[in-house]
């Protein structure tokens, strides 16, 4: 499959935290030909092997994290509107407008849109003031609460952007969930490429992780689970290139290639892995830039401190509007990120034993 067409389907697929089953069946389906063995977990991880050329090599784990910020069905009115909670941190201006996408229990999706109340009936006070979730509802079109659960929805369905992926021009491209459907199409990438390739010196362990926007407690359990020596996680980042951003407050911009992370809220990357990848881009050729400290937190930060602690880094692809129903992609930093990560993984067994 293309990347673009991948990422699509990944991108459109729902999927916010606790709810990412569509997500997780199609990496399963894409991964699991190519892969030496699969694993679930309880709390919905998927896990995809790629055996050493030998036994006791060295784990290396890469992560990327299915779910995506959305909301929950909460309440439904009598009249019929929905009220939402929140699933990951959204920025509540954003909302009002907004085109949502509910999946029920029976996988039908029912597509609503938040309601606003009219510019010409605001008070100057309302006006002035954002509205916050809690004002907000969603408007599926239905007159009752019998009409809504008629279509099948009840509290606890989840709901996410009902945006399609879409072409900008021939290098960029929009859509919703770029965090982290970006992180999992490089991945499934990366686990098809090896597939192909001799046996490395380690054993490469993708895993597709839940809960990142929920404390990131599906990283936590996953990297228990495979135990690795050092780790990568990729991830979609922050870029802010846009007007009224000053230099200082820009952590990434888009077109200057994959970020590397020296440290953000929650995690110092290992400097070694850093020094690594930054090598590894030079030899390559490769553009990169580092993301601006201290910015954002990400699935490093628990898979860092499992155990007895993990050398662990990042590389993201720079995303506009991130945690927004669009975000922006250059298709030119993911390829070069997926260039990155890959001459990264075939060097892996030097790195993670300290040669450089
Ligand atoms: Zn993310």
């Amino acid at each position: 499959m293309e990347s673009m067409e991948l990422l699509k389907k990944l991108s459109e697929a729902h999927g916010p935290s606790g709810y990412e089953d569509e997500v997780r069946e199609i990496i399963r389906e894409v991964v699991s030909p190519f892969a030496d063995e699969v694993k679930g977990d309880a709390l919905g991880n998927l896990m995809v092997w790629r055996h050493a050329s030998r036994k006791d090599a060295p784990v290396l784990l890469i992560d990327a994290h299915m779910d995506e910020v959305g909301f929950v069905v909460s309440h439904v009115e009598t009249s019929g509107f929905l009220r939402l909670a929140p699933i990951g941190g959204w920025d509540e201006r954003v909302l009002p407008g907004m085109c949502l996408q509910v999946c029920t229990r029976e996988r039908k999706k029912i597509v609503g849109v938040i309601g606003t109340t009219p510019p010409h009936i605001q008070s100057s006070d309302e006006k002035r003031n954002p509205l916050t979730l809690e004002q907000l509802f969603l408007d599926v079109g239905c007159g009752s609460r019998d009409e809504v659960f008629a279509l099948g929805i009840r509290i606890g369905d989840s709901v996410v952007p009902a945006e399609s992926f879409k072409t900008l021009s021939s290098n960029v491209v929009s859509g919703k969930a770029f965090d982290d459907r970006i992180g999992c199409a490089l991945l499934v990438e990366l686990m098809t490429f090896l597939a192909d390739q001799p046996r490395l010196g380690v054993e490469v362990v993708a895993l597709f992780s839940t809960f990142e926007e929920l404390n990131a407690r599906g990283a936590m359990v996953g990297a228990f689970t495979v135990n690795p020596a050092a780790a990568l996680v990729l991830e979609a980042t922050v870029a802010a290139d846009v007007p009224s951003v000053p230099e200082t407050r820009c952590p990434t911009r888009l077109g200057e290639g994959p970020a590397l992370t020296l440290m953000d809220k929650y995690t110092h990357c290992h400097p070694r892995l850093v020094r690594a990848l930054e090598a590894t881009a030079q030899q390559n050729n490769l553009p990169y830039q580092f993301k601006r400290p201290i910015f954002g937190g990400t699935n490093a930060a628990r898979i860092q401190t499992t155990r007895a602690g993990v050398a662990t880094a990042i590389v993201s692809v720079p995303c506009r509007y991130i945690h927004s129903p669009s975000s922006i992609m250059r298709i030119a930093d993911y390829e070069h990120t997926k260039q990155l990560v890959t001459a990264f993984v075939l060097d892996a067994e030097q790195w993670i034993r300290g040669e450089e």
